[in-house]
């Protein structure tokens, strides 16, 4: 196994609490680490070619990258591993942004987290499946459990959405505690 490690600067948003350099050296003696790297924008075309052109030169068969949230890039980087040959779920993100340089003032100590951080998602992708990714077909109709206004509501949003509906009750009527109400308030409207 060949893992890449490719730590993020992100200007100075990580690279100003974080020693990026460092940890990327010390990434190297990480277990089936074939190469670790700090770059300043690994989002950017050029930082993702350099993934790329890593996974063609050393072989890499499992990629890492400590940046930003994965809400934000987990998709960018796993497209960048899929066009370099590789299962895009041969992937980790390790965030050292959001939980590690945004919230810590201590620059030792917030390296030695994201050393921390980029540890476990070493030791993680180790133990990735290639996953594959495929349509099949659904059953549209839904069933919703339970007539009361939530119900009902349900039911007719997904009826005007052309899906067909199934709205089971076990009492003998439809509305549930609503329908039990006489007057209700502002409009004190007839509940039923
Ligand atoms: S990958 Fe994330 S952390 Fe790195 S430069 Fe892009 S936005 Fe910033």
């Amino acid at each position: 196994m060949k893992v890449g490690v490719y730590v993020c600067h992100c200007g100075s948003n990580i690279a100003g609490m974080v020693d990026v350099a460092e940890v990327a050296r010390w990434a190297a003696d990480l277990p089936d680490v074939a190469v670790a790297r700090d770059y300043r924008f690994m989002c950017s075309s050029l930082g993702q070619e350099l993934i790329q052109d890593d996974i063609r030169e050393f072989g890499l068969d499992r990629v890492v990258v400590a940046s930003c949230t994965p809400r934000m890039h987990e998709p960018t980087f796993q497209r960048a591993v899929a066009e370099g040959g590789l299962n895009p779920y041969f992937f980790e993100m390790a965030n050292i942004r959001e939980q590690c340089s945004w919230v810590h003032d201590d620059y030792e100590e917030a390296t030695a987290k994201a050393k921390a951080l980029v540890e476990a998602a070493v030791l993680r992708v180790r133990y990735h499946q290639p996953l594959l990714e495929h349509t099949v077909p659904i059953q549209p109709a839904t069933l919703v459990v339970g007539a009361g206004i939530t119900g009902i509501q349900a039911a007719l949003e997904l009826a005007n959405a052309n899906y067909p509906v199934y709205l089971v009750e076990r009492e003998p009527s439809i509305g549930g505690r609503m329908a039990q109400l006489d007057e209700t308030f502002p409009t004190l409207d007839c509940s039923a």
